[in-house]
């Protein structure tokens, strides 16, 4: 195959990507809001010939492209968008999808939307050109990933692909992988009284000071790529709201970033240890991992755990071996291999069993900011991207 096929069919098509795009960002899609755009991406996978598209009960948009007998891909997005915020901080409004200076304007731009377009139609214009990919292909466009994966948290447990590529911007470069996130929150119970009177209180705030001392000189999981796991304490509420009574509980929220190599459980153990040589003295304490429960538009509801495993890939794994050479081919330049900072819900796929590879377009640091963008550019030749791993990937490994 000629080698920039992908990118003259993906530009050849340039117009119809882009007004795609500009029509999801157009369409507000906060978690638990998105039955409008999810209906407008069916129908869309509907009118571009693919061979089967759904909502699942989650809500999540799932789309099949029909390969041929090798390995199966998944290419996977999120449809959810976090809060705009101040809608005056924008330049056109938070959900223009304006088209200006060759970028796509709007919240949702580069988080996530770009991808959710790049991949429908890269699946849907192999078929146009007659293209047969190795194996089955999948697109899903996934619901409520900015709380936690509620759409993803379903799919892991129904639909087990070969290969998951995880569409979260990486200005089309490879990701091969990320650190997870854990909130636990530590609950420390004394005893309350007034504040006039402190000896007849346990004052929880005394143990707090020496857990916040402990948890700067932890031991944590060491990894190189990303540096290792890291924690640090966010949040922290007391059962009062009078500042002449001694609380009788505190409650302190500890974002763990946990490295390959360590598991929610581990990171969850090894804290559990800590609180143990630190506390108790005096009071009571509790561990537990904060956990919401969730709602999608579909009305599926779920207990959603804020407890995140990494995905990780190997330098050397075949699977990105071959991602990279069809990447440097379809794009015919140099495709760098990095970790993300943030995590995905590719964690939920590889715990499942899945491996995961990322990609596409679009500046992580446009993510959840105002004036989100994406470039254009990048966009139409993420679709190529997309295009050349859904038609060989099946034939890789196995
Ligand atoms: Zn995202």
């Amino acid at each position: 195959m000629d080698q920039s096929q992908f990118l003259r069919l993906a530009h050849s098509h340039g117009e119809r990507i882009t007004a795609f795009c500009q029509e999801l960002v157009r369409m507000p899609s906060l978690t638990g809001e998105e039955g409008r755009v999810a209906e407008f991406v069916l129908e869309t996978m509907e009118a571009l010939g693919y061979d089967e598209a759904l909502i699942d009960s989650a809500g999540n948009v799932i789309g099949h492209i029909r390969g041929g007998s090798g390995r199966s891909t998944l290419l996977h997005a999120h449809l959810d968008v976090v809060d705009p915020g101040e809608p005056r901080r924008w330049t056109d409004g938070p959900y223009s999808g304006v088209l200006r200076d060759g970028y796509i304007w709007g919240r949702g731009a580069s988080d996530d939307k770009g991808c959710v377009a790049a991949q429908v139609f890269a699946a849907a214009l192999l078929k146009e050109a007659g293209l047969t990919p190795a194996g089955d292909v999948y697109v899903a466009a996934v619901v409520g990933e900015e709380i936690g994966g509620l759409g993803s948290r379903y799919l892991a447990g129904s639909f087990h692909p070969d290969l998951a590529i995880i569409g979260e911007p990486s200005s089309n470069t490879l990701r091969r992988g990320h650190r997870g996130r854990c909130e636990f929150i530590v609950t420390l119970r004394g005893r309350s009284a007034h504040a006039s009177v402190p000896a007849q209180a346990i004052n929880p705030h005394y143990d707090l000071a020496r857990l916040l001392l402990a948890l700067r000189e932890i031991d944590m999981h060491y990894e190189p790529v990303t540096g290792g796991s890291t924690v640090a304490p966010t949040l922290l509420r007391s059962d009062q709201r009078s500042a002449n009574v001694i609380p009788g509980e505190l409650m302190l929220h500890l974002d763990w970033r946990n490295a390959p190599g360590e598991s929610p459980e581990e990171a969850m153990a090894r804290l559990q240890a800590l609180l143990d040589d630190t506390l108790g003295e005096e009071t009571t304490f509790s561990l537990d991992v904060r956990t919401d429960h969730a709602i999608s538009y579909t009305g599926y509801e779920q207990d959603v755990r804020q407890a995140v495993a990494p995905f990780w890939m190997e330098t050397d794994d075949p699977l990105l071996l071959a991602a990279r050479d069809q990447l440097q081919q379809a794009l015919t330049r140099e495709v760098a291999v990095d970790v993300w900072q943030f995590y995905t819900d590719g964690g939920f796929l590889y715990g499942a069993g899945v491996p995961c590879i990322g990609f596409g377009p679009g500046d992580p640091r446009m993510a959840h900011v105002f004036d989100e963008r994406l470039s254009v550019d990048e966009l139409i030749e993420a679709v190529a991207g997309y295009m050349a791993l859904a038609l060989q990937m099946g034939a890789v490994g196995g």
